[in-house]
């Protein structure tokens, strides 16, 4: 292994130089900019370490789809990672380019740069160094690389469906992975499901006179009366049957928390805020944190919000909700209670509108793929590695991994300040090529666990 590490030193720039032209090259999904140069690139660079690739269209963006066979009746790892990435606006706060991939002070910055590119191109690296040193791999690797994760993952779950024999494998390293304030390698090994709902409640057939509030009903009002139903002040949600499927926490996760480090001084300073909701602190927080599901208010509209006064009676006011989900809460059982709910509660003329709802994916932190991640981590970075049993967020998990049966974790070259989303994302390069050789030495990790 130490002449697989080696070639990776030998070519650092080189594999810098293929990550900074695929940054290079814009790739927005939300604005259909480069899609179908960038996954045309995407193909060439797997085809250039000798895979078999195909690009499956989608009624969107296409997946680009590879495989290098290894040895026969050997396993199979696969990688999932996306080319799309988030538009670069407001352009005016970053400091170069957002496709010039600058190089400042041993960081790469670009727009996608963390997420997702440097993730994908790390795989790809490792895999081709492996290769050149010792000949062939010691696992079958599958590469999906989809062009639509940024914008919800749209044909993602009609394209597992359909593709459930590609997709085939042992274990999924998931798109992405990063170091903390410490310097340890974090790796997840889950991600929450999600119901998105918008709540739309009507009044009369047009705005009217506020004088008329005395005698005409508010939608403003309704809406509000409503949502005071879902969620009291002690962070319970009051839909009936909520959490009856919320999976219990196993020993094993519990551990995992207990030994994931959190500074909650640093992150409540970073926030401006005093305290967390209901003064949590310690493993009651963390297990909310990560354990727990939410119903969250992301937006609410209704009547004049603008410069000074407009005595107004809204006919219409809605708000958009989502409930971030764990394992085994069924998002539609959680629609459908959310109905019942409404109308119980006698706000039957409160419309709701699905915009979004998939189930949270988990993997047992016992799974070969987890202890092979944890072992070829051990092997090549300097501090150990933190293994946490989800992420707080949501991702197609359960499309590609959790309908399929198949383990994932977590694995990338991004840091605790990468800015994922935000001006001046960026990596640090002496993690990217720490991330490329933690793939090299999981490949023989990984064949042998
Ligand atoms: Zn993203």
């Amino acid at each position: 292994m130490e002449h697989v590490l080696q070639y990776i030193d030998d070519h650092a720039d080189e594999f810098i130089a293929r990550l900074q032209e695929l940054c290079r090259q814009p790739s927005i999904a939300a604005q259909n900019v480069g899609m179908e140069e960038t996954a045309t690139m995407v193909a060439e660079l797997l085809r250039r370490i000798g895979a078999e690739v195909r690009l499956v269209s989608t009624p969107g963006y296409p997946v680009v789809y590879a495989q290098i066979a290894g040895p026969p009746g050997g396993k199979t790892l696969g990688f999932y990672n996306h080319y799309d990435v988030q538009p670069p606006e407001p352009l005016e706060l970053w400091k170069s380019d957002p496709f010039a991939a600058e190089i400042r002070d041993g960081h790469i910055y670009a727009r996608g740069v963390a997420d997702n590119k440097a993730n994908l191109v790390s795989r790809i690296c490792a895999v081709e160094a492996y290769q050149r040193v010792k000949g062939s791999l010691p696992v079958t690797v599958k590469f999906i690389a989809e062009g639509e994760e940024e914008i919800g993952s749209v044909n993602l779950k009609t394209f597992a469906r359909q593709n459930a024999e590609l997709i085939a494998c042992d274990g999924l390293i998931w798109e992405s992975g990063y170091k903390n304030h410490g310097g340890q390698p974090v790796s997840s090994l889950g991600l929450k499901g999600i119901l998105y709902v918008e709540l739309h409640a009507h009044g009369a057939n047009s705005d009217a006179h506020s004088a008329n509030a005395a005698v005409l009903p508010s939608a403003v009002w309704r809406l509000v009366w409503a949502l005071n139903t879902l969620k009291g002040p002690d962070e319970r949600v009051l839909i009936p049957g909520f959490y009856d499927n919320v999976r219990p926490a196993t020993d094993a996760e519990v551990r995992l928390l207990e030994e994931m480090p959190l500074d909650e001084e640093a992150w409540k300073s970073s926030l401006g805020i005093d305290s967390f909701v209901l003064g949590l602190t310690g493993m009651p927080l963390k297990e909310k944190y990560l354990l727990q599901p939410t119903c969250n208010l992301c937006g609410f509209g209704a009547g004049y919000t603008g410069e000074g006064l407009k005595t107004v009676l809204p006919n219409t006011a809605m708000c958009k909700i989502d409930f971030r989900l764990v394992p085994d809460q069924d998002p539609f059982k959680i629609l459908d209670g959310l109905r019942s709910h409404l109308d119980d509660q006698g706000f039957g003329d409160i419309e709701i509108k699905l915009v979004d709802a998939d189930w949270a994916q988990r993997t047992d932190p016992g799974d070969p793929l987890v202890k092979a991640v944890v072992a070829a981590a051990k092997r090549v970075y300097a501090k150990p590695p933190v293994v946490v049993p989800t992420m707080a967020g949501s991702g197609p998990g359960y499309t590609l991994c959790g309908e399929l049966g198949i383990p994932s974790a977590g694995a990338g070259t991004g840091y605790y300040d990468s800015k994922a989303h935000a001006p001046n994302e960026n990596i640090r390069i002496a993690d990217y090529i720490e991330g490329i050789k933690h793939i090299a030495v999981l490949l023989e990790e990984f064949a042998r666990v």
